[in-house]
Formats: structure tokens, C-alpha cells, sequence
């Protein structure tokens, strides 16, 4: 079914169960910010800072951000404390009483950095690439280069990275290959956590990225149920992301929650949208409401 424009519908508060505390997952690039051609200049407005505290500090709201970015990164730039933060898609998580990498996480380390010399001998000469060292993932950043110069860092890329990828893996996360995979599946076909027998890497297919991230069976969803359950409140989930990467918490929370995708895409399993991350903030005025009805909830336990 498509997704329903969130303001379209009526509050917020409406949808909400009542007595439930609410557990709000955020993403970060494209949902709190704007994607920006340099990442490291993506910061959060003063108004949208002071909402997400305001949220963490309530009695009604467990705050989380799920951001591909690395933990100690994001955790920098929101600065709130009493928050969760999960770094790397969720690979990587700390907050309250929480501390959780994934165990087969750390091993792809020495992998990550063999590439991440080779991948710097091949794209030094094109102008606009840069690499980005996430620890547990290596991003392939190709923004800033030259349309005519695109192909040829796709291709050097695949060549550097071909023997050490689950090519069968490769996960699409641009609009364009969005509507031919929605959802995309878990990081690993089968096993229980554990790497495939094969190769230790797959390739996510950012916005104007290529991420190389651990071939293992985890993803934003899993990491949302992970939260849930280490916050010891019964909580009602709502979740609001604007990547491929946020279908998988979409799939999971889909049922109990609310779970907004931020633009105009159709082929979502969220069940809400917002037009633009510049929706986010009304949408987050409406949960500040909702969580701190007075005389609704008691203190907050983590
Ligand atoms: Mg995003």
C-alpha cells in the first residue's frame, strides 16, 4: 500500500496508543539534515536540536538515530546525552546501561583496511573521490566528481574490491534501483549472525556513495529491535528515515508503529511520508506534544 502523507491524517497523538511510552528512531543524513556534497559540513539547526532534547529529556520519549555514519561522528554532532546512538547502520550502538557492536563486526577490520589502500592508489588521480574510514565500513564518496568522470570511479572501484565481495549481495540504495528491490534483505543470506562462507564484505549503493560494509546479518531493523528491547518501558515505535537502508526498520516497526519515509517515494514500506527533511521538525512538534502529556506516563526507565 502506498504511504499516506503524514499532516493528511490527524495528529500525531491520535495514532498513537495511549499509556505507551514513545521509542522515536531517527536517521540522520536526509532526515534531521540535508545531504550536503561534503558530509562533514551536515549539521543540526539549532531549532531541531533543541526538539530532540527536549524529546530525550520528556517522560514519554526513548530518542535513538540510526545513521551510516560512525558512532563517535554522530554522536558528536546530535551531543545530546540520554540518547541512543547506533553508528555504522546499527552495526555499532551506545546509550543509556547500552553498549553493542556486533560480534563478527571486528573481524572485517583488516579487510577494510587492505581495500582502503588499494582503493586510494586507483582514485587518486580523480579529482572529487574521497574515502571515508567508518572502522567496521569504507564509504566511497564520488559526489563532487565530474559526470563524465562517474564511470570510471564505479569501475575502478568494482575492480579493487571485486575478490573480497559478496557480489550476489550488492544492495541498491539510490531512488533508481529502489523500485525494483523494496525491502532490501538482511546484510547476509542466511546464518544467524555469521558471515556467509564466502567473502567478508557486500557493497551498498548509496546516494552518490558505494559502501563497503561487513557481509553479516544485520541492519537498521535489527538494530531498532535491539533497542526495544534493552529499553526496559513498554514503547510504542516510530520510525523516520529517507534511505534504502531504513526500509529494513520500516519492515519490522511497519506493524506496531508508526514509520515515516521522508520524500516523495511510493515504493515504501513505511506507512506515512513527509515531503522533505524540511517536514521533520512539524512532525517532531507533534510527538513533543504527545510525549509530554501531563499525568500520562511515569518517569522514564532506562
Ligand atoms: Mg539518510
Amino acid at each position: 500500500m502506498p504511504p499516506v502523507y503524514l499532516f493528511k491524517c490527524k495528529n500525531l497523538s491520535d495514532l498513537i496508543k495511549p499509556d505507551q511510552k514513545i521509542a522515536l528512531f531517527l536517521d540522520f543524513d536526509g532526515t534531521l539534515v540535508p545531504i550536503q556534497k561534503d558530509p562533514a559540513q551536515c549539521f543540526l539547526m539549532p531549532e531541531i536540536k533543541k526538539q530532540l532534547r527536549s524529546l530525550a529529556n520528556s517522560e514519554g520519549c526513548y530518542v535513538s538515530i540510526l545513521s551510516g555514519r560512525k558512532l563517535s561522528d554522530i554522536r558528536k554532532r546530535i551531543g545530546i546525552p540520554c540518547i541512543y546512538y547506533g553508528g555504522n547502520h546499527g552495526i555499532d550502538i551506545a546509550g543509556p546501561g547500552m553498549r553493542y557492536t556486533h560480534p563478527k563486526a571486528s573481524s572485517t577490520r583488516p579487510t577494510i583496511l587492505k581495500i582502503k589502500h588499494l582503493l586510494e592508489k586507483e582514485i587518486v588521480d580523480i579529482k572529487g573521490t574521497w574515502l571515508e574510514d567508518k572502522k567496521f565500513t569504507l564509504t566511497l564518496h564520488f559526489r563532487a566528481v565530474k559526470k563524465g568522470d562517474i564511470s570510471s570511479v564505479k569501475k575502478a572501484f568494482y575492480k579493487t574490491v571485486a575478490r573480497f565481495i559478496e557480489e550476489t549481495n550488492i544492495l541498491h540504495s539510490n531512488t533508481k534501483g529502489r523500485k525494483n528491490n523494496p525491502p532490501i534483505p538482511p546484510l547476509v543470506k542466511g546464518g544467524k549472525g555469521g558471515f556467509s562462507n564466502k567473502k567478508l564484505l557486500i557493497v551498498i549503493k548509496g546516494k552518490k556513495v558505494l559502501e563497503l560494509v561487513p557481509n553479516i546479518s544485520w541492519d537498521k531493523g535489527k538494530a531498532a529491535l535491539l533497542i526495544l528491547k534493552a529499553i526496559k518501558d513498554k514503547c510504542f515505535p516510530v520510525y523516520v528515515g529517507d534511505d534504502q537502508t531504513d526500509e529494513n526498520a520500516f519492515s519490522v516497526l511497519s506493524e506496531e508503529g508508526i514509520t515515516i519515509r521522508v520524500g516523495k517515494s511510493m515504493k515504501t514500506l513505511a506507512k506515512f511520508y513527509v515531503k522533505s527533511y524540511r517536514e521533520v521538525p512539524q512532525a517532531l512538534d507533534m510527538l513533543t506534544i504527545t510525549a509530554q502529556s501531563e499525568g500520562i506516563y511515569e518517569k522514564k526507565s532506562f
